[in-house]
């Protein structure tokens, strides 16, 4: 870590912060299983938005995931931008996958694919008393391959980061994210840095 990212770490360290560890787009049969490993090592809760359509190919992990104590949400059914289809289709993607999720955990989270939405949309979520959640921290580990760099990024954004709770955004369908979840695990016990889920 070069000396920039230390003097942002002890500004890290001063403060009082909680951080949710977040993973969309899964489940994957390849990557889930490994950060629900690294998860019960470290003893950390996480939030889980699955897909529709990822969650029918999978349920054994959907089932582990509740199990071992995360909270679950919807990410829609196929994964598609929202404010792009039709509104009828837009519920439908919202709707099913909210009562697919909730057969396995009572859960009002949904996460808008690509974080896309409009009031149209968010006024589904309410009446249907879903809650819409964002994040605040996004790793880019769909974008950058480095782990290295995936945790340098999320780092530099948690130690400017004023908010009291960080949402840090990862998924679990992509390999790199596997060895930068466990530096950015590192990253937040080194600093006393504690996480919890939103509930
Ligand atoms: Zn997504």
């Amino acid at each position: 870590m070069n000396e920039i990212l230390m003097s942002l770490s002890l500004i890290a360290t001063m403060s009082s912060k909680t951080v949710t560890l977040s993973f969309d787009d899964g489940p994957s049969p390849t990557y889930t299983p490994q950060i629900l490993e690294i998860l019960k090592e470290n003893n950390i809760k996480a939030n889980f938005f699955v897909v529709g359509q990822m969650l029918e190919r999978n349920p054994e992990l959907v089932d582990q995931e509740v199990a071992e104590g995360h909270k679950i949400g919807g990410h829609s059914m196929t994964h598609k931008q929202l404010t792009k289809i039709s509104l009828e289709k837009a519920k439908y993607e919202i709707l099913e996958s909210m009562r697919l999720v909730n057969k396995y955990q009572k859960s009002d989270l949904f996460r808008f694919p690509y974080g896309s939405h409009n009031k149209t949309l968010d006024t589904v979520i309410e009446k249907n008393g879903y809650r819409a959640i964002f994040w605040n921290t996004d790793s880019l580990d769909w974008k950058i391959y480095d782990s290295e760099a995936i945790c340098d990024r999320v780092v530099v954004r948690l130690a400017k980061d004023k908010d009291d709770n960080d949402i840090i955004l990862f998924h679990d369908i992509h390999p790199q994210t596997i060895q930068a979840l466990r530096e950015v695990i590192k990253y937040l016990k080194d600093h006393n840095i504690k996480t919890k889920t939103v509930e």
